[in-house]
């Protein structure tokens, strides 16, 4: 396996102006390609401290590819550095020079004094052709390690390193990746449901949380890497159980809602209240949503709760807006209203401040109350208490909503 260390070079990146998007990107490439990424490291446009990252990088890997500060300013310091690091001199490289002029010709431009120093190569290196741009790339071995750089521009980098570094790699190393999608239980949880899979030992996991989804990715490297890894997933299924959503590849709960809608033709309404439209908004962002969603509310004041949707006044006085009994009243409003399937309704307290209605008990921020209207069956409903600032109520509350609705979709066909 081929160990390696990117370093993302530039001031930039440095004062949060911009982010590392080039690491990231070989990183993920080398992921796939099963190189061992020993460390990703993002160096100032300075000197000395980018030779010692260079010559560190060398020391321990066996490829070392540096992003940035090969251009034409006094800030690009990459070829200064490399030489440094290697103990050899810069010298004038006269076919890349040529190579420079060339492309610079074919804009229209003039090369500057300053431009010269793109052509400049470690003593014992090499200048590598940038059929993207105008720096070329270089080449060159420290110790044993080979060490590559290329231009900092995006689609410049790119093209290079695919070119230069990526094509001569991988070829036998087989890798293998799953990903398993949870909805509506925390990461911790998931965490210790998984506790002792021995399918697990034999691959990577990871977690990450969406904000009310978490995703486990399982990734596997060498001999029988697909293996190892549908035995892993297979686990985790298992053990998950009806907590995992299917969504098409990279889609999150709301492309899972719409499939499943899809798949049985149904479609459902919203009405929602403290969510705000959110949950429409992410139905939406799904394509052929408007096959299963044709409208939604948003009853924002009590009133239009009542004019809108037909939520009883004497239920509104009797348990307050935010209650249960509000929302399923909600819900099969909109589903009536709607003529359609299903509905989905939201009633709660986003916060900041507590919810203060005359003679009631003031309901607390983050309070939200869920509820789904199917046809032919009783309405469902969650109680949630989401202590977290406005906008994460509202996304929380919203996945579990879309939640709920994938739930009941997926145990509809099971029964
Ligand atoms: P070159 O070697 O071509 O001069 P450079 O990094 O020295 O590359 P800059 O002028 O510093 O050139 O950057 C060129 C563009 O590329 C800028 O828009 C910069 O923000 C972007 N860039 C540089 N490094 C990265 C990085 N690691 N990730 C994403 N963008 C980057
Ligand atoms: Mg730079």
């Amino acid at each position: 396996m081929t160990s390696a260390v990117i370093l993302a070079v530039g001031d930039e990146l440095l004062t949060g102006d911009r982010r590392d998007g080039n690491g990231v990107w070989l990183a993920q490439r080398f992921a796939g390609l099963g190189v061992e990424l020993l460390g990703l490291h993002v160096v100032r446009d300075d000197p000395e401290r980018l030779a010692h990252a260079i010559a560190d990088a060398a020391a321990q890997a066996e490829l070392v590819v540096i992003s940035g500060g090969l251009g034409p300013t006094e800030d690009d310091r990459t070829r200064a550095a490399i030489a440094a690091a290697a103990g050899v001199a810069l010298e004038h490289d006269a076919e890349a020079w040529e190579a420079v002029c060339a492309c610079m010709a074919r804009r229209d431009r003039v090369p500057a004094a300053g431009e010269r120093r793109q052509a400049q190569v470690p003593v014992g290196g090499r200048s590598l052709r940038n059929d993207v741009g105008v720096a070329p790339g270089i080449a060159t071995r420290i110790g044993a390690a080979e060490v590559y750089a290329f231009p900092g521009v995006p689609r410049e980098w790119r093209a290079m390193t695919e070119a230069y570094v990526l094509s001569g790699l991988g070829g036998d190393v087989t890798s293998a990746e799953a990903a398993v999608w949870v909805a509506g239980v925390p990461e911790s949880d998931v965490a210790a449901r998984l506790t002792d899979a021995a399918a697990l030992d034999a691959v990577a996991v990871a977690s990450y949380p969406h904000d009310g989804e978490v995703e486990l990715r399982l990734r596997a490297l060498g001999a029988d890497a697909s293996a190892r890894v549908a035995a892993a997933e297979s686990e985790v299924r298992a053990r998950l159980g009806p907590d995992v959503f299917d969504a098409p590849e990279g889609g999150r709960i709301e492309h899972a809602v719409v499939a499943a809608l899809a798949v049985r033709g149904w479609e459902v309404a919203t009405a929602e209240s403290v969510t705000g439209g959110l949950i429409a908004r992410m139905l939406t962002r799904v394509p052929g949503a408007s096959a299963v969603y044709p409208l939604g509310w948003v009853t924002y004041a009590t009133a239009q709760k009542t004019a809108q949707l037909g939520v009883p006044e004497a239920l509104l006085a009797e348990h307050g807006v935010v209650s249960a009994p509000v929302a399923a009243a909600m819900a099969q409003g909109a589903r009536a209203r709607a003529g359609v399937h299903a509905a989905l309704a939201t009633t709660g307290t986003a916060g900041p401040d507590p919810l203060v209605e005359a003679g009631r008990e003031p309901v607390p921020p983050g309070r939200v109350y869920v509820a789904l209207a199917l046809q032919g069956q009783p309405t469902q409903g969650l109680e949630l208490t989401l202590p977290h600032p406005r906008e994460m109520v509202q996304r929380l509350a919203a996945v579990r909503a879309l939640d709920l609705l994938r739930r009941a979709l997926v145990s509809q066909s099971t029964t």
